[in-house]
């Protein structure tokens, strides 16, 4: 069994979903027994997102906050000619709950999510609609119908270890021979309410699928020819990495490349199941396999560049720190207390600067830190990073980084790598 993953440009059009029609095909006929997962028509989580907003601030009536949604499924489901009211139940529910948003003019995580997974529940009905239409044996389903359950934090939800299990019993009890269209992004607490997994989170449903199934293979099918040396929307010279290890993927990934989302590599790597990454509208060609590390052949050091905008970087400065013990532990705390992750991180004597990605609310933690540190926060910072398991091996390469940003007058704020690490990153201002 293969899992086979389509991203929202892949289900954004008449013509791309007959194109992944094509492919589930392909694989159904050379017996690869398909489970597929696919994200929301592109753009329609946005659209999602910006009706529930619109609805608390909307003055007499939430008429015509689903208009934009429901046409853009319309134009596609006209293009496809499948039976145009096969979204009306969706669409009547959506609406009650912006209804609901509206009149008691309050939004809360919970409720943003349960619109937020109606992108998921109707692309995979229009795509188990036409690959009916097109005599494949396929029928639509919620991923919390198939055992996706996580916690209760929403908007960034996690599975439950339970879920693993959970998700064998239900899939085991589909007749054989059927090809199940799955929501990604979406899951369920126990209680029943629905959660999602985060922006992107579609990926990370494919891997938790593809690891809970015993997977022979999780495939990404996407925009691009695969992991490539940068997003080839910034770099258009950008090449495909024909193989990437697990822990390159993880780190290009959780630093900004949008490929992936930072949370899928994890599920596949702990039942060592490889990830294809392939290009929908391209399907011939061999994409990226991501692997095991003990399995790359790869002769450049360097396998890709990632950034991540929209940085914080937090410095945070103390005489007490100076051969004193105790100080890092205490200010880890508080980000600890206030959930806050930090991904880049240096130390000095007498001062500690970390980054923490700008959708977190830092101002209570920073004033918390203020009380026995001095405190200052640069905004507009981004994060490059430079990944490759060859870095630790190649002499030089952190110098050519460093000169190459010197001559081009770009100055370094922050610097980071570990001893056994993949990864260079530094930080610089967003505008250079
Ligand atoms: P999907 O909707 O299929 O999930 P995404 O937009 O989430 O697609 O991710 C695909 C995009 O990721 C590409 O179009 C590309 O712009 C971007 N990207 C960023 N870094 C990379 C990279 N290293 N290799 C390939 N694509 C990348
Ligand atoms: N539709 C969701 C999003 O736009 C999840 C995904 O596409 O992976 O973030
Ligand atoms: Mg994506």
């Amino acid at each position: 069994m293969i899992v086979m993953k389509f991203g929202g440009t892949s289900v954004g059009s008449a013509g791309s979903i007959r194109s992944v029609i094509d492919v589930i095909r392909q694989a159904a006929n050379s017996g690869k027994n398909p489970f597929v997962v696919v994200s929301a028509v592109s753009g329609v989580t946005d659209m999602l997102l910006a009706a529930a907003r619109s609805a608390l601030s909307k003055g007499s009536s939430v008429n015509g906050l689903v208009g934009g949604i429901e046409r853009r499924h319309a134009d596609i489901i006209l293009g496809l000619g499948i039976a145009p009211d096969i979204l009306l139940e969706d669409l009547a529910e959506l609406e009650k709950m912006l209804y609901g948003i509206w009149l008691v003019r309050e939004i809360t995580a919970r409720t943003t999510d349960y619109v937020a997974s109606f992108g998921e529940r109707m692309s995979s009905r229009i795509v188990a609609a036409y690959a009916k239409k097109c005599g494949l044996n396929a029928k639509e389903f919620n991923a919390y119908d198939l055992g996706m359950i996580t916690d209760s934090n929403f908007g960034n939800a996690e599975i439950l270890p339970s879920t693993y299990e959970a998700i064998a019993a239900a899939v085991e009890k589909i007749p054989s021979g059927t090809i199940p269209i799955v929501t990604g992004f979406v899951g369920k607490t126990k209680e029943g309410e629905i959660t999602t997994l985060g922006r992107g989170g579609s990926d990370y449903t494919a891997s938790i699928f593809g690891a809970a199934l015993g997977a022979e293979e999780i495939q990404i099918w996407t925009d691009a020819d695969g992991v490539m040396t940068a997003d080839p929307k910034l770099v258009p010279g950008a090449s495909t990495v024909p193989v990437v290890s697990f822990e390159e993927a993880s780190e290009l990934a959780y630093f900004g490349a949008k490929i992936l989302h930072p949370k899928t590599i994890l599920p596949a790597m702990n039942k060592n199941i490889p990830v294809r990454v392939l290009n929908t509208f391209n399907p011939s060609g061999s994409g990226t396999v991501i692997l095991k590390s003990g399995r790359i052949t790869n002769e450049r050091p360097i396998t890709a560049i990632a950034c991540k905008k929209n940085i914080y970087v937090i410095n945070i400065s103390s005489l007490r720190m100076l051969l004193a013990y105790g100080f890092l532990s205490r200010v880890f705390r508080i980000f600890e207390d206030f959930e806050v992750p930090v991904d880049i991180i240096t130390t000095s004597e007498v001062n500690v600067s970390v980054t923490v990605e700008k959708k977190f609310d830092i101002s209570k933690l920073v004033d918390k830190l203020k009380e026995f540190a001095a405190v200052t926060v640069l905004s507009d910072r981004a994060s490059i990073s430079v990944i490759g398991n060859g870095i630790r091996s190649t002499p030089g390469i952190v110098g050519r980084l460093f000169s190459t940003l010197g001559k081009s007058g770009i100055n370094v704020e922050m610097t980071s790598q570990s001893y056994a690490d993949v990864n260079e990153s530094i930080v610089v201002r967003e505008d250079r």
